[in-house]
């Protein structure tokens, strides 16, 4: 294994977090190859922040897994000597009938996490920038916070090279050769050049299907948009004066920015699942579906009317059918491995899912049982999920 030349395509959280990982446990040639570069701003990972809460309502599966995440995001902070994460807090705001806020409150109880249920009371004291009279069930929860994704994948990016490992930028991969178990793989890059490798992980984010097109994964990709407000007073705004939230499909966080330099911006999006995306096609801006969410948005926080739209980014979701990951060797031949169907919440379990990964390619227990990420679940009736042991 460790003289084994392992090249994993695609440059994003998922591949980088590989990469990371592979090296540490001691396989030496590790290379990446991107089509454009790291931290680009079509790749699905760009941008300055992603949210990591520990809100999954009664999937205790998931809420353990972001309990390692974090656990591995503050490690890296302290070898990279670098801000990765702001424990901001999770304000949720819901209601007594979603099927999330109730349960979400009640695993992270047992779990031993001191979220708390807040009074509107309680809310308008300590947040009093939100509306909150439309909902009826709300939780503060102060492990949560927001990860600073454009640093997360600089610092991985420094690390892997400082731990040996290769990035090599404008590579697209165009066809993979796997004919022979016999042989190494070749990946065909262009220009023409051809890559070998002994055991190949795809991580290609929304550009998925452009490789693995023949498994026709159940995997769809959706255009998402970001919104960015300016001109928020920091005093009532700022990290640690407002939180994170959470409100149905709307989220947002309280006024950064990338690094310590740049303009603040309040930012916040809609989860829910947009319009059929291409990857590379980047069409005009939907300006129905913006004005909806920032409506929606100002009856949340009202004094963002008064705010500056000041910026609005698109990107794309691969949201796979039942909204759990896909992580598994591709069928009929296990050099190869792929993550997809990461569905618009896996950027805080990158470092989690780069190990386990990295624990299908070298076949070692895994750190979270696999079964509910497998394809295999597609065929056959779903199970009761796993908790980690
Ligand atoms: C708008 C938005 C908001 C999100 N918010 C959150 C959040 O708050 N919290 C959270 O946990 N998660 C969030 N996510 C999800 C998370 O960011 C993604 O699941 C994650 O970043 C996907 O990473 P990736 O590495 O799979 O894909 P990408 O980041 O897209 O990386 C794939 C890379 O592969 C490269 N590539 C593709 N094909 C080839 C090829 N043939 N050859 C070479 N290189 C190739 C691409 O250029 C790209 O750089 C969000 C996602 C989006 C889009």
């Amino acid at each position: 294994m460790q003289q084994q030349r392992i090249v994993i395509i695609g440059g994003g959280i998922i591949g980088l977090s590989t990469a990371y990982n592979l090296l540490r446990s001691g396989i030496e040639q590790v290379t990446i190859l991107e089509q454009a570069i790291v931290d680009h701003d079509q790749a699905s990972s760009h941008g300055i922040s992603r949210l990591l809460r520990f809100e999954y309502g009664s999937d205790i599966l998931y809420s353990q897994m972001v309990q390692l995440s974090l656990q591995r995001w503050q490690q890296l902070e302290q070898t990279v000597k670098r801000t990765l994460y702001t424990p901001t807090g999770v304000l949720v705001l819901g209601s007594e009938q979603d099927e999330s806020t109730r349960a979400s409150y009640h695993t992270l109880r047992t779990m031993g996490y001191a979220i708390e249920r807040l009074t509107h009371a309680d809310c308008k004291q300590r947040f009093p920038q939100f509306r909150t009279q439309d909902f009826d069930f709300l939780t503060f929860n102060m492990n949560a916070g927001m990860l600073h994704a454009s640093s997360c994948l600089q610092a991985l990016r420094t690390y892997i090279l400082a731990l040996g490992g290769k990035i090599i930028e404008h590579h697209r991969v165009t066809q993979i050769n796997n004919e022979s178990e016999r042989e190494p793989i070749q990946l065909q890059v262009t220009g023409g050049e051809v890559i070998t490798a002994d055991r190949v992980v795809i991580a290609a984010g929304p550009w998925v299907h452009r490789l693995l097109g023949k498994m026709e994964l159940p995997v769809r990709l959706t255009r998402q948009y970001l919104l960015y407000f300016s001109q928020l007073s920091a005093e009532r705004y700022g990290v640690y004066n407002f939180p994170s939230f959470i409100a149905d499909d709307l989220y947002g966080f309280p006024l950064h920015t990338t690094g310590n330099t740049g303009p603040l911006y309040l930012k916040a999006a809609s989860h829910s699942f947009g319009a059929p995306a291409e990857p590379d096609e980047v069409p005009p801006i939907d300006e129905k579906v913006i004005k909806q969410v920032a409506r929606r948005l100002y009856t949340i926080l009202p004094e963002l009317e008064q705010a500056t739209l000041a910026k609005i980014e698109s990107y794309i979701y691969d949201v796979s059918v039942d909204e759990d990951f896909i992580l598994d060797y591709m069928p009929q031949d296990h050099r190869i491995v792929f993550a997809t169907g990461l569905t618009g919440h896996a950027f805080k379990f990158g470092l989690l899912l780069g190990e386990m990964i990295t624990g299908l390619i070298r076949e070692t227990q895994p750190v979270v049982p696999l079964d509910r990420f497998r394809l295999l679940r597609f065929r056959q009736p779903r199970q009761a999920s796993a908790v980690v042991a």
